[in-house]
């Protein structure tokens, strides 16, 4: 059961959309399938490692059928940067052979086809199903998504299904993408694992979670250094620092216009 209501939920979108009006996917791709490759090698690892990788790759692997008659220790080693280089690459491999076998090489449209490739969960899905076909059947839970989830009182479990249906009843369907763009924006930028940076925080008049305070701040971050960022439940109103009577209410829109 969430903690923020929805229209107190849905005053913080808003605030977050004005904030990073220019949210979207981070990884570069050229086509559905080389989104779905991007996102399949962004597991345990960062988006910009990927955007690095991924020009030499899709040069060489344009089709599912390429990715199929792939030599897997050249792919390999294409891939073997962005880490767990072996397990990606057996499952790019498998995923393109049922792509190209049963898909004749486009890559399927619906959750349930993508989530019986190798390799894709629920996330990976809603990634691909949403930026390449502007399709919504759900919410991309990712590292970013689980933390400020919880931290804002939207949800109180840890399991990303869990955490996802939670933000389906509060997340307008039109934006069960965007919101999860947005998380990342924010978690990059302002809300960070571990070190939450809350005074310049647009949320913070809002966020059951805010710390006011240096002394507060070292509470939060303590919180979150000892549950792994997971399980950081918001800190009760008895816990949290005052707002200082001089502190601005946020730095607003313009703070953050050199923010990704
Ligand atoms: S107020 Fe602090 S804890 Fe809440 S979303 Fe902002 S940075 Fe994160």
């Amino acid at each position: 059961m969430p903690r923020t209501s929805r229209p107190k939920f849905l005053k913080m979108l808003s605030m977050l959309k004005r904030a990073y009006p220019g949210a979207k996917c981070s990884l570069d791709y050229d086509s559905p399938l080389h989104l779905l490759v991007a996102v399949m090698l962004s597991a345990q690892c960062t988006d910009a490692r990927v955007n690095l990788t991924t020009p030499a790759l899709f040069a060489k692997y344009k089709t599912a059928r390429d990715f199929v008659r792939a030599n897997p220790c050249e792919l390999q080693s294409l891939i073997r940067s962005c880490g767990f280089f072996r397990t990606k690459a057996k499952n790019i491999i498998g995923a393109c052979k049922l792509i190209d076998g049963q898909y004749a090489g486009k890559l399927p449209s619906t959750m349930d086809e993508m989530l019986a490739l190798p390799g894709v969960a629920r996330k990976t899905a809603n990634i691909v199903l949403g930026n390449a076909y502007g399709i919504l059947e759900g919410i991309p839970v990712d590292t970013h998504a689980i933390r400020l989830s919880r931290l804002l009182g939207l949800t109180q479990h840890s399991d990303p299904k869990k955490i996802e249906k939670d933000l389906m009843a509060l997340v307008p369907r039109k934006d069960w993408l965007q919101v999860s763009n947005l998380f990342v924006y924010h978690g990059r930028a302002i809300c960070i694992a571990n070190r939450p940076k809350c005074q310049l925080c647009p949320l913070n008049g809002l966020c059951p979670s805010a710390a006011w305070d240096h002394a507060t701040s070292l509470q939060v971050r303590k919180a979150l250094r000892l549950s792994g960022g997971k399980n950081h439940a918001p800190l009760s109103a008895s816990s949290k620092g005052r707002r200082p009577s001089d502190a601005p209410r946020s730095l607003g829109p313009s703070a953050f216009k050199t923010l990704p």
